[in-house]
């Protein structure tokens, strides 16, 4: 009787291992090769945005620029996509009710941090040609050295011509490298603080060390990259300036563990969110009210810019919508912004026993137990956050449970403890009712992150209930 009383009364988290039969477990691992899959497709954000593309186009969605030139008709369950200059999408599926009605959102991010090349990056030192490197979003700069890197990025020509460089990722490429000290000479290296045992100037990639057969001039090695550069891409020196080359952690994401439960990649940090939510619109067909997901560029660094949240992308987007229907008014905009619901998914931190200080174990989310309810993050007193209003948890919490989606919630650690935040109170700025809801990483922003299937897979099933409710 008392055990009754207590299942009744007591808030209890479950294991999505345990609660799931064999043949759903089996759609859970299937779920996740596909994931792997598309993370490898997504090392950086232009990639992410060809493979969302790809995979939309392949399920009906048609460009906005389509539907605009040849007029079609937008009519319930209609597809669509748009980009934002090739680093974001958003994609909508048109509900049964006018948008005005609103819309259901769910916004993530497909950058991820990593090592910029600069500018100028290509120099010559000692008979070993590096390049410079500026990082990009929050890092741990010792967790960079001494591991195998690929590049990829674009590089504009001055005629306009985009070409695409994509190095390391294929078996027969050669991978890239920092060097580290080695630990017998360390010993100044060793006493300082982690934060500046390895430096962001310290951070220059190796690339080459043959020099170029010639008795008369110096930096032969550079100029033998440049040589070699120049054969592949028909590129010199000065077309760096006018490129964007990104290096990341080299090779596929793998399963983790002997039960193979989990998955460790890079870029998990947001790309698991964009995946689980693309998976989901996917699926949608004619929709109450219309679905609408963001893959947003720039959040690693504060989603500013022309491709990060801040901009008016999604915006301009609902107004060419509106304006096809020649009811083009602002007010009405800002109604369907008004009437709107999001989830902003992003990764929480996920409960590390080996780093028990930092978390506080009840209201830190665990793998495998779900997808994840963050109400506040930033830092230092909630500053920067969106605080999510409690009549809207429980609206989640409601469409939640009716779908026996296995959730729990989290918060990015202890108070004072650190923080950060995501693209959740800039959909707030538009007025719109918005919760963090993703998936618990452990490592997050290390070079390779660690997120359970379990909570990929519930992830998904509840961003597809958000969609249908
Ligand atoms: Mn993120
Ligand atoms: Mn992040």
């Amino acid at each position: 009787m008392t055990k009754k009383l207590q299942e009744k009364l007591t808030l209890s988290s479950k294991n999505v291992w345990e609660e799931i039969n064999e043949k759903e477990r089996e759609g859970l691992f299937k779920l996740n090769e596909d994931y792997k899959n598309f993370l490898d497709n997504s090392k950086t954000e232009r990639k992410a945005t060809q493979e969302i593309i790809r995979r939309a186009e392949a399920k009906g969605f048609i460009s906005l620029d389509e539907i605009l030139e040849k007029n079609i008709d937008l009519k319930t369950g209609l597809k669509i996509y748009a980009t934002n200059k090739d680093k974001g999408v958003v994609l909508l599926v048109l509900g049964k009710e006018e948008i005005t009605e609103g819309l259901n959102i769910i916004g993530s991010h497909i950058d991820s941090p990593r090592l910029d090349l600069k500018q100028n990056p290509l120099y010559e030192d000692s008979d070993l040609a590096l390049f410079k490197t500026h990082y990009y979003g929050g890092i741990k700069k010792y967790q960079w050295v001494s591991l195998p890197l690929e590049l990829h990025g674009v590089i504009i020509m001055e005629n306009g011509e985009k070409i695409n460089v994509s190095i390391g990722d294929e078996e027969d490429e050669p991978v890239f490298f920092i060097s580290d000290l080695l630990i017998h000479l360390a010993k100044d290296q060793m006493d300082k603080k982690l934060s500046e045992g390895i430096e962001g100037e310290g951070l220059n990639i190796i690339v080459g060390s043959i020099p170029y057969k010639d008795n008369e001039i110096s930096e032969k090695v550079k100029l033998n990259i440049l040589n070699i550069l120049n054969k592949k891409y028909g590129i010199k020196e000065e077309d760096f300036i006018t490129a964007e080359i990104q290096a990341v952690p080299a090779g596929k994401s793998r399963d983790l563990g002997l039960d193979k439960s989990m998955v460790m990649g890079y870029g998990h940090d947001d790309r698991v969110c964009a995946y689980t939510s693309l998976k989901a619109i996917l699926e949608v067909e004619n929709p109450r009210r219309t679905s609408v997901a963001l893959f947003m560029d720039k959040e690693e660094i504060g989603s500013v810019g022309n491709t990060g949240m801040e901009s008016n992308f999604f915006e301009n987007v609902i107004v060419d919508l509106v304006s096809m229907k020649s009811e083009s008014s602002f007010s009405k905009i800002r109604k369907i912004f008004t009437n709107s619901m999001a989830l902003s998914a992003d990764v929480a931190a996920g409960y590390d026993p080996n780093y028990p200080e930092v978390l506080e174990k009840r209201n830190a989310a665990s793998l495998g137990h779900g997808i994840t309810i963050v109400k506040y993050t930033g830092s230092r007193g909630k500053g920067g956050c969106n605080d999510a209003n409690p009549e809207f948890l429980a609206y989640i919490r409601k469409v939640f449970n009716e779908k026996n989606i296995i959730w729990q919630t989290g918060e990015l650690g202890k108070v004072d403890q650190g923080g950060g935040g995501t693209i959740a109170y800039i959909l707030a700025n538009h007025s719109i009712e918005v919760v963090d809801c993703g998936i618990p990483v452990l490592g997050m922003h290390s070079p390779y992150e660690v997120v359970s299937k379990a909570d990929v897979y519930m992830t998904y099933k509840g961003y597809k209930a958000f969609y249908l409710a």
